[in-house]
């Protein structure tokens, strides 16, 4: 036909840039992106390491554990971490499971790293939480659990410690149903606890796994039994075999039907029980989250809805670290690859600036180790090192204007203003501060008029990493004083000449952030009332990108 003869001809043979290569579909639908959440201690980082284990991305247990201690030894400001036992960085990690592709984002659990964590969830497509099963639902599961909600985040929800003397299975789904509000389907239930663990039932399948201890061994090792009447286990096991079949009937009497649509707004969350340090249990939660949890889904930016498996490239930066290695001043920007697929070398333009940005030094995150990265497609982390050039909630495309929506900064708690001890090292201190700032470690703010800089936290822990980071990365001894402020509001107005009066009026409450965004500042809540001279000044809470 015409239209045949038309397309042979030799311009049109060039590949327009929606019709470039193949479908990457088949790659996107096999990512599983998502973070693990917890209350510090319940488990995250010894589950990690197991489902890293269990995926062959590293050969023995412990190295997780490991890759820490010589973080610490390599990085000063890690020290922190180690003295306190909480992990105050968020990793990324990446493993092949069956057909899937599995991006594991850690979330700090301390939750004066909370805007971190935010952040990080901002940019996985699920989450795995871990609860404590001799503490239940913890401040910091809560706390997490309502960050998804917003978000309708799927959540998969694995209690942890079976292998200890915990709390009763039957009261830890009634609090995770009371207190987080989610409505628990479970997959497995626990026979027995502590010394008398036997093991998992698999209501699905109608299976028991016998429990074994032993930390560095593969589940594929363990016994598994069809059905649930087996005399030499009841010879054993009487009593806990008796209980787990009365709690199962009563749970599986009195539990909504697994349903995916509800799984995947966030309302349903499939339960597993197990032991993470005895890798027990750990196999269960990965094939759910390679069948159950969702591939990437489409993402508004504020031009437009972008499916992921779109050709072109474009991603959004979630989180930003500076320093990671002492030895190059660089800062690794993270970046949620949102639709097409990412090939090193390629040149991006950064939305918020124009600017474009070489990708040769890109990089994936396979298991503990940083690697240069050749492809990467929508759902998939990578890093791209930069002086500077990258901010938090940029985002990347191959040239289209795109801004994403969604990261969020929340306004500050506390203040500190910061001085520096040396008068000489004044200029270190800035260029610390910004760096810090820009990460998101603390929010920076740079008073209208002049003056010493304000630092503003969502927690106190915030203040001492960052006194740390400036002493070790930028040799700046600085000084923590107080101030009256308590309470921060980004201010817009839709009239320009307004919001300028405004600035002008309020001289001495404004500060800028990072991004130059005008603050109010307040020490009691009364000072928030706008007054009525004002006709477009509006207060902000919340700020989302740059
Ligand atoms: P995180 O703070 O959530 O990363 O927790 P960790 O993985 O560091 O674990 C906190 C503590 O709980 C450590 O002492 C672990 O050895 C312990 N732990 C982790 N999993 C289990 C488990 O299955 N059973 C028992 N009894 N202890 C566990």
């Amino acid at each position: 036909s015409q239209d045949t003869l038309v397309a042979e001809s030799p311009l049109d043979a060039q590949p327009s840039p929606a019709a470039r290569g193949k479908s990457i579909l088949p790659e996107v639908e096999r990512r599983r992106t998502f973070a693990i959440i917890s209350h510090p201690d319940a488990g995250k980082t010894t589950l990690t390491e197991k489902l890293l284990l269990f995926a062959g991305a590293i050969q023995i247990a412990g190295s997780v554990k490991a890759r820490k201690a010589s973080r610490h030894a390599t990085s000063d400001w890690m020290e922190i971490e180690k003295q306190r036992g909480i992990s105050v960085a968020s990793s990324v990690m990446q493993m092949e499971y069956g057909d899937c592709v599995i991006n594991l984002l850690d979330t700090p659990g301390h939750q004066d790293f909370s805007e971190d964590t935010y952040r990080v969830l901002t940019a996985v497509d699920a989450a795995l939480m871990v609860i404590d099963a001799g503490n239940g639902v913890e401040p910091q599961t809560l706390r997490l659990l309502e960050v998804c909600r917003a978000r309708n985040t799927p959540i998969i929800t694995f209690i942890n410690k079976l292998d200890s003397e915990v709390k009763d299975p039957l009261d830890l789904v009634d609090e995770i149903e009371k207190v987080l509000k989610l409505t628990v389907v479970p997959f497995t239930w626990p026979v027995g606890m502590g010394k008398r663990f036997a093991g998992v039932y698999d209501i699905r399948n109608d299976q028991i796994r016998l429990f074994r201890s032993g930390k560095d061994r593969l589940e594929t090792e363990s016994e598994t039994l069809q059905g649930f009447d087996h005399p030499e286990l009841a010879d054993r096991f009487g009593a806990e075999f008796a209980q787990a079949e009365q709690e199962i009937e009563l749970i599986t009497g009195a539990s909504a039907e697994f349903d995916k649509e509800a799984f995947l707004n966030g309302q349903q969350t499939p339960v597993f029980f197990g032991s993470a340090i005895n890798n027990f249990g750990v196999k269960e939660v990965l094939d759910a989250l390679a069948e159950l949890a969702p591939a990437p889904k489409a993402r508004a930016a504020i031009q437009r809805v972008v499916h992921p498996e779109e050709q072109a490239f474009s991603g959004v930066v979630f989180k930003v670290q500076a320093n990671m290695d002492p030895a190059h001043r660089d800062r690794i920007a993270f970046v949620r690859v949102c639709s097409g697929k990412f090939t090193r070398g390629m040149q991006l333009k950064i939305g918020r600036t124009g600017k474009s940005i070489r990708t040769a030094s890109a990089m994936s995150f396979l298991s503990q180790r940083r690697e240069l990265l050749e492809e990467a497609y929508a759902g998939d982390i990578i890093g791209i090192p930069n002086h500077g050039l990258l901010q938090l909630g940029d985002t990347l495309t191959e040239g289209e204007k795109l801004q994403y929506t969604g990261l969020p900064f929340f306004a500050p708690e506390i203040f500190q203003g910061v001085e520096v001890a040396d008068p000489m090292r004044a200029k270190q201190l800035r260029t610390g501060l910004m760096q810090l700032g820009e990460e998101g470690a603390i929010q920076v703010f740079r008073p209208h008029d002049g003056g010493a800089l304000l630092l503003g936290a969502v927690g106190t822990l915030q203040f001492e990493v960052v006194a740390h980071r400036l002493k070790h990365e930028y040799g700046v001894e600085a000084r923590l004083v107080p101030t009256k402020y308590r309470l921060a509001r980004w201010v817009t107005a839709e009239d320009p000449a307004e919001l300028k009066q405004f600035i002008d009026f309020n001289a001495y409450r404004i500060a800028y952030d990072v991004v130059e965004a005008p603050t109010f500042l307040a020490s009691y809540q009364g000072e928030l009332v706008i007054s009525e001279r004002w006709k477009t000044i509006k207060y902000h809470a919340l700020r989302e990108h740059a």
